[in-house]
């Protein structure tokens, strides 16, 4: 049977969502009135998520299940379900049911229209603490500017993409992935679409701090050298500066004044710069890091259980 929706779930402890996320997911995609199936890729979930994404695969033919080995993050799993799916259009979808179900038929629409990448804008967010909100809609703001690529802001990767997007997008095999960041890299034709993101339905974010950071990192070196230029920008503003300053500490020691006496002076422009050069060199790590993790090319992920076919 031909295949026209893919939804793909990551999961990482969901237990309490799952039989609502499946019933609604279902309830929508029947309503299409076209062929779906639903791909739960269980990101080494450690709740019982497991168990119950086997169930539910077990008992209901348009659910495949891909179970990892272990975790291995959000966007990982995001990949894993690009290689699984077989649909013309492939959906991605968070597994709190923060993204409504209901308007991936809202996306279908514009896809029909012609458009090969419709992602979904948040207009409004529910049930999210401040720090949250604040620190996400700086960081869509930061990754726009910095960026090579125009990713649109307020938009997470609640999308869906047309076959031909998902194709090419599979070749891309980088390891610190940001698949927002890919989706806009490929060009097509895209739009967007707004809506309410809600509150989780149950449980807690799976995106603590730590990860936030990762996922900002991975955004940034994936798509932009600024951060390395930087350091450029500096080095010239601070070379700048003391050549500047050389006429006029020379002048004011010829002309008797105290201002440069002592230590203290010495002493901060050395913190100073020592500071300045230690940064640039954790931004060089950083972009070498991921270097030498292409280079090791290890599999992204490794699969326990997955479909045959
Ligand atoms: N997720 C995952 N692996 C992880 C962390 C999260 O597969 O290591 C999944 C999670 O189960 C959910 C989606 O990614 O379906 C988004 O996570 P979450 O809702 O916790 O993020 P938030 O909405 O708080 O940004
Ligand atoms: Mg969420």
């Amino acid at each position: 049977m031909k295949i026209t929706y893919s939804i793909i779930v990551p999961i990482y402890n969901e237990i309490e969502t799952l039989p609502e996320l499946h019933r609604r997911i279902k309830e929508v995609m029947d309503a299409s009135g076209e062929a779906w199936e639903l791909i739960l890729v269980d990101d080494g979930s450690t709740d019982g998520s497991t168990e119950k994404i086997r169930e539910l695969a077990k008992n209901d033919k348009a659910v495949r299940a891909i179970i990892f080995a272990r975790n291995f993050g959000h966007q990982v799993a995001i990949t894993a379900g690009w290689d699984y799916a077989r649909g013309d259009a492939i959906v991605i979808i968070d597994a709190d049911l923060q993204d409504p179900p209901e308007v991936i038929l809202e996306l279908a629409k514009k896809w029909k229209e012609g458009y090969e990448v419709v992602y979904a804008t948040r207009a409004e967010r529910e049930g999210e603490s401040w720090f949250k909100k604040f620190s996400a809609a700086l960081f869509y703001r930061v990754i726009y500017s910095i960026t090579d690529v125009k990713i649109p802001v307020d938009s997470g990767d609640f999308r869906l993409m047309d076959r031909k997007v998902v194709n090419v997008l599979k070749q891309m095999k980088e390891r610190h992935r940001f698949p927002r960041g890919m989706s806009a890299w490929v060009g097509f034709k895209q739009i967007g679409v707004t809506y309410k993101r809600n509150a989780r339905m149950a449980g807690v974010t799976k995106y603590p701090f730590r990860k936030m950071l990762r996922l900002a990192l991975n955004a940034i070196t994936g798509f932009s050298y600024f951060p390395l230029q930087v350091a450029t920008y500096f080095g010239f503003l601070a070379a700048g500066l003391s050549i500047l300053a050389i006429p006029i500490v020379a002048y004011l020691r010829i002309t008797g004044s105290q201002a440069f006496f002592g230590q203290a002076s010495t002493l901060i422009a050395v913190l100073f710069l020592g500071g300045v050069q230690l940064i640039s060199l954790g931004i060089l790590g950083e972009y070498i890091g991921r270097l030498y993790d292409e280079a090791k090319g290890r599999p992204l992920y490794i699969v326990r259980e997955a479909p045959e076919e």
